[in-house]
């Protein structure tokens, strides 16, 4: 018999792999762009035509190709981005198998247009099935510009196959969204049959996702955010209110990629559990970075599905981080505070707006015993409060309670442009009941039990719980001086030395320079335990040994990784054990005080924690008790 095996030529071949890189014009969409994105781009422009069945056309201002280049990128594994296996391992850029526009060109009709920045005069080149067609100089800006025509002209079968405009459109615009929301550094435009459908200027990533879903994305988002040994996170979920019947905005990205992973989206959604109604699913966008040797690259070109080595540990941390967030920033709307939008990151206190003192309009000749419920009376005076200097305070000991934080959504809670602040009166004596006509008083509290503070405000009552509340103010305060402020620290007359078991001493060495950056001196790491010279200035020297107890049990409990962000469990803790306690008797200044500090915080309704710091009852709410 003869030889029958012969090596075919090189357009079958390219075709049979377009079968794999091709399945519709969204895969020629992705590759594209990942090629102007590779090449270093800064402006991205994609335009379609009958979605992308007549024309996909993308437009770049990357470094371009040389003359010789151009010609070679269409052959089959050619490649600028890898030269050899080791290189598989280290990746920096989308493609490297450099089969793309290989297949692309063995199925349709391509134009390319490219010149390098040090051309005079750039290459087009037209290629149809695999099939150079014409190579000219041409006057072209600096960048590259390919054009893919009538896809799967020569496959009829495939064309066939493709589904409606609507569909196909769709399959692009997630591509293209998953490209955009991973470079938002970029700018990137799609136009669609001459309709502008996005432009989205070069921002930042929230910005970039509200670009793309509209501006009431932003109040739905939440920052999350950790770095440990084997992963680092970043990005946003939507609070749990705003999940969707449909599971639409859901996106993971792995070092700079979008994958799909059902096993850490069951992650998400485990740390939402619980607030979520039936059927819903949360938004997210997560982008995540993990070593390049821990993930398998070597998958499927088109497949989004990827392979982690440590798949297990990553679920925990996920889920933890997204728990946490939720815990930050997701409170049962019980009051309408205004939101600060530019809301960064729990550890974000730069942007913390400057409050102001809040102006409160009060009523002298108001009775609110004159009829039964008080209507509106007009304002004939005007009080302002003004509860003390601002934050350098922060240099006190919070143990001694002295909270001299400014009010500001406070205000929110006792005024409004045209309600007056209604008197408590001091619920004593008649006499003195009366007698309240002269002396009208705004935010009055009552200490209830020496557990709770009671205060009036213009929907009714407040009801705050003092110990969870200073938890919350002092964890806000801690995290402002960590992050953001410089650590102030006193040193200490005689070195404090505190006996530690084994695990401890090097658990706080472990920390040792986060510790520090709290104003923590450490003078010495023994055998036994360590030698403090200096400590924070929010705390006493008494208190030491109680703070970094707690932090050890903290530490021990939360911790799956050493690593896990340090800063806010130390937050935490150190707000635990030093905020004041159930069966604290507070002065008046003190209550009041409390309540200032508390609703100037950035999430003053929950505790560090994530319990409940206060409780209103509405005026609606106190006559139905009255009613039955
Ligand atoms: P890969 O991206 O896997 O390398 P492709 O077939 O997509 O393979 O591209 C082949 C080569 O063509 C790339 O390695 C790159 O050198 C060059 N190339 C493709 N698109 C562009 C572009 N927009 N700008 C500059 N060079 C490009
Ligand atoms: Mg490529």
């Amino acid at each position: 018999m003869s030889d029958i095996i012969q090596l075919l030529p090189d357009h079958v071949a390219n075709q049979i792999a377009a079968g794999e890189v091709v399945q519709r014009p969204a895969s020629v969409v992705k590759e594209l762009l990942e090629n102007a994105i590779d090449a270093g781009a800064s402006n991205i422009t994609l335009l379609l035509k009958d979605a992308g069945k007549t024309l996909i056309q993308v437009i770049d201002n990357g470094k371009g190709m040389s003359t010789t280049d151009a010609r070679l990128c269409f052959e089959r594994h050619a490649t600028s981005k890898i030269k050899d296996a080791k290189d598989l391992f280290n990746l920096q850029t989308k493609g490297f198998r450099g089969e793309a526009l290989a297949s692309i060109a063995a199925i349709a009709h391509v134009e390319l247009k490219t010149k390098q920045e040090n051309q005079d005069v750039g290459t087009l080149i037209k290629i149809e099935g695999s099939e150079i067609v014409c190579q000219e100089v041409v006057s072209t800006a600096k960048g590259t510009s390919i054009a893919v025509k009538n896809l799967f002209y020569n496959i009829p079968a495939r064309r066939n196959f493709l589904k409606s405009d609507t569909v196909e459109t769709r399959h692009i615009i997630d591509e293209f969204q998953r490209v955009a929301l991973v470079h938002p550094n970029i700018s990137f435009s799609l136009h669609h049959n001459n309709n502008e459908v996005y432009h989205l200027r070069a921002s930042n990533s929230r910005k970039r996702i509200v670009a793309m879903f509209g501006n009431k994305m932003n109040e739905k988002l939440v920052p999350i955010e950790e770095q440990t040994d084997i992963i680092t996170i970043k990005g946003f979920i939507a609070k749990p209110e705003y999940a969707k019947r449909k599971r639409g905005e859901q996106f993971f990205f792995v070092n700079n990629r979008f994958i799909k992973s059902t096993y850490l989206n069951h992650a998400v959604n485990n740390a939402f559990e619980g607030l979520l109604e039936h059927g819903t699913h949360p938004t997210y966008f997560i982008y995540f970075e993990v070593p390049p040797n821990t993930i398998d690259i070597n998958i499927h070109p088109t497949k989004t599905e990827v392979k982690f080595d440590n798949e297990k540990a990553l679920y925990a941390i996920i889920r933890a981080t997204v728990k946490h967030s939720l815990g930050q920033y997701n409170v049962a709307p019980v009051l309408d505070f205004e939101r600060d939008a530019t809301l960064d990151t729990p550890y974000d206190f730069k942007d913390k707006k400057e409050v102001s003192t809040p102006h409160i309009i009060v009523d002298p000749s108001f009775n609110p015993f004159k009829n039964d419920i008080p209507s509106t009376p007009t304002p004939s005076k005007t009080t302002s409060i003004s509860s003390g200097s601002n934050s350098n305070s922060y240099k006190k000991s919070y143990a001694q309670t002295d909270y001299k934080k400014d009010a500001g959504t406070w205000e929110a809670l006792y005024s409004s442009e045209n309600i007056q602040v209604e008197s408590t009166p001091p619920a004593t004596h008649q006499e003195e009941l009366f007698k309240s006509e002269q002396e009208t008083e705004t935010g009055k509290t009552f200490q209830i039990q020496k557990k709770y503070i009671l205060s009036s405000i213009k929907s009714g009552v407040v009801l705050i719980h003092q110990s969870l509340a200073h938890q919350r103010i002092l964890y806000e305060e801690f995290l402002e001086n960590i992050t953001v402020k410089e650590a102030s620290s006193q040193q200490l007359l005689f070195p404090i030395n505190v006996s530690l078991a084994k695990s401890d001493i090097e658990m706080i060495y472990g920390i040792k320079s986060d510790l520090e950056s709290t104003g923590f001196v450490f003078n010495e790491f023994t055998k036994e335990g360590v030698v403090i010279g200096g400590i924070p200035t929010s705390i006493t020297e008494s208190q030491i040994i109680l703070v970094l107890e707690q932090l050890l049990d903290d530490m021990k409990l939360e911790v799956p990784d050493a690593s896990f962000s340090h800063f806010d469990i130390m937050a935490k803790s150190f707000a635990k054990s030093l905020a004041i306690k159930t069966g604290t008797v507070l002065s008046a200044k003190e209550q009041e005080n409390m309540v200032n500090n508390l609703f100037s915080c950035k999430e003053p309704s929950v505790s560090p924690l994530g319990k409940a710091t206060f409780k209103t009852l509405t005026l609606q709410e106190i006559d139905t008790l009255f009613s039955k």
